[in-house]
């Protein structure tokens, strides 16, 4: 097999060129709508999250209105999420410390974005990546499987895969790459059976060909 330097470079083009538009698929206006929509799609579908969040924002559109809601209210706005008691407390206790912290405005330094409730290292990279292009790779399931199966990594801790693809992918693509990664997992790589009959990365993945001989990982 070629070398990885290249091996990576192609995998990048291909998904680029595979998904051109990689933007995230929560709809949002403004740093603070991301932020609340990143921390409330924990544990569902981001369809379901902007199903959610247009009356969220109507009622409270700014971190200083979301900081004084009523917790039992907020609850019932995003009750079809899951985990809707515990994200209803994040996201007010998130917005106070917005707003007394950072004059309303989303902090861009990873530590301080982590220290906010309900935001993780995987929704602190998704909102610097989208905010302001900012270096980082996003590790959910989709993106995990699709560069194990692409033997990118080996590692099932997704803060050992971060930090591995950080090694490898430049840091000018890794918004691009986790993006398109994630999105070519949902599209082609899925979970139980990946189409690799039909996948645009299928000459380059060590998991297609030796499929007749053992399932992708
Ligand atoms: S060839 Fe199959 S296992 Fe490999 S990336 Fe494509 S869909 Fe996934």
């Amino acid at each position: 097999m070629m070398d990885m330097d290249k091996r990576i470079l192609q995998i990048m083009d291909i998904l680029k060129k595979e998904f051109p538009n990689f933007q995230t698929l929560l709809n949002y206006k403004n740093d603070f709508e991301l932020s609340a929509c990143v921390a409330l799609s924990a544990q569902t579908t981001d369809a379901s999250v902007n199903k959610a969040t247009p009356e969220l924002f109507r009622r409270w559109p700014t971190p200083a209105a979301l900081a004084a809601a009523r917790q039992s209210e907020v609850e019932e706005v995003i009750h079809s999420l899951g985990f809707f008691r515990q994200k209803a407390k994040n996201l007010i206790a998130a917005s106070r410390m917005l707003v007394e912290k950072y004059g309303g405005k989303v902090p861009w330094e990873m530590d301080e974005l982590t220290a906010l409730p309900g935001i993780g290292r995987k929704s602190a990279n998704v909102i610097r990546g989208h905010l302001w292009n900012l270096p980082g790779i996003i590790v959910d399931t989709h993106f995990g499987r699709v560069c194990r199966r692409l033997e990118l990594t080996a590692q099932t801790d997704p803060v050992k895969v971060e930090m591995e693809l950080m090694r490898l992918i430049p840091e000018e693509r890794q918004h691009e790459f986790s993006m398109t990664a994630n999105f070519h997992g949902r599209k082609y790589c899925m979970s139980r059976k990946p189409n690799c009959a039909d996948c645009p990365l299928a000459e380059l993945c060590p998991s297609r060909i030796h499929r007749t001989s053992k399932k992708p990982i």
